[in-house]
């Protein structure tokens, strides 16, 4: 097997930018959305304190006070990318954006779609916030747009879910998974390489669950220590360490072997938390990352989908 025609790009994984181009012919961009939403995983629904890594703080615009409308932010957003003529897609990133009444989700969505040029959304939430009202709703938006459910997963072995206090199990993961599936929406998965107590057949172990499941994109990044979260201060006590640069390009790649051809590599590394970054510092070079992986699988002859369907 070859490195796909399809992808269409000089890399060796197929990445988001690509996958838009070739769908729709033209750069397609997602603007970030803070509409307001908080999470169960903080507020006491399903627990306090969150997952061990969040910070809590929601995005710039939060934490610099009254947020505006989502009509405003994708007006402003898209000033940002005036220059080229492209597509966007409204990313409600911040928290968990179904954990709301439907209606409430059908005003937000809806006033993000009626946006000129808007195509789409990606809607970040969590396994357990997706109530069939909810999940029904999301079917309907994907008769008539390009819909994206992003889903925090991390891990996909219970006993880590637990240490990182993400407050839900695999198995209300893959529920959720099965129940999206099938009605023309896209699930986006998010997993951390290097969280405590993983070995690399851990890590490896989630990345074939995922292969396996109807899953068409995945967000990777490293595990990162910020300032004011209960992963920090571990950090700082000295009670984990990081992974290295080194270690966490391979395992970047081989994930990347195992998962199929088509699923849409969204993210390699994460973004953001300059004010607030703990460790590991080398993950703050995204670019140096990025090429680091391209490189490592060059240097294998390899690429996403290699060892797809091959047993571990
Ligand atoms: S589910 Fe997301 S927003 Fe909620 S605590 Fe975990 S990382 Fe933070």
């Amino acid at each position: 097997m070859a490195k796909p025609d399809f992808w269409k790009n000089n890399k060796n994984y197929y990445d988001l930018k690509s996958y838009w181009r070739n769908l729709f012919g033209c750069n397609v961009h997602k603007l970030q959305i803070d509409a307001g939403f908080t999470c169960p995983n903080r507020d006491g629904h399903v627990a306090t304190g969150g997952c061990i890594y969040c910070d809590g703080r929601g995005s710039k615009l939060r934490q610099q006070g009254i947020l505006p409308s989502v009509a405003e932010q994708i007006i402003n957003g898209k000033k940002y990318y005036a220059k080229q003529a492209v597509k966007y897609i409204a990313y409600f990133q911040t928290f968990t954006n179904t954990y709301a009444p439907v209606e409430k989700l059908r005003a937000l969505y809806d006033e993000a779609l009626v946006q000129e040029d808007v195509i789409g959304l990606s809607i970040g939430t969590r396994p357990d916030c997706l109530g069939p009202d909810v999940v029904e709703l999301l079917g309907e938006y994907a008769k008539k747009y390009h819909i994206w459910v992003e889903l925090g997963l991390q891990s996909a072995h219970d006993k880590t879910l637990q240490f990182i206090n993400r407050g839900h199990n695999f198995q209300q993961f893959a529920d959720a998974v099965n129940s999206l599936a099938g009605r023309g929406l896209n699930i986006c998965v998010h997993i951390i390489i290097g969280l405590p107590g993983e070995n690399n057949k851990d890590v490896l172990a989630t990345a074939k669950t995922l292969a396996d499941l109807p899953v068409n994109g995945i967000k990777i990044h490293s595990l990162l220590a910020l300032e004011g979260t209960i992963l920090g201060a571990m950090y700082k006590k000295g009670t984990i360490s990081m992974i290295t640069k080194e270690k966490y390009v391979s395992l970047a790649a081989d994930v990347l072997e195992i998962l199929p051809p088509e699923m849409v590599i969204q993210r390699l590394t994460a973004d953001g938390y300059r004010d607030i970054f703990l460790a590991p510092d080398w993950a703050m070079n995204k670019l140096d990352v990025l090429n680091s992986i391209n490189k490592e699988l060059e240097r294998r002859n390899s690429y996403q989908g290699k060892n797809y369907g091959t047993t571990l």
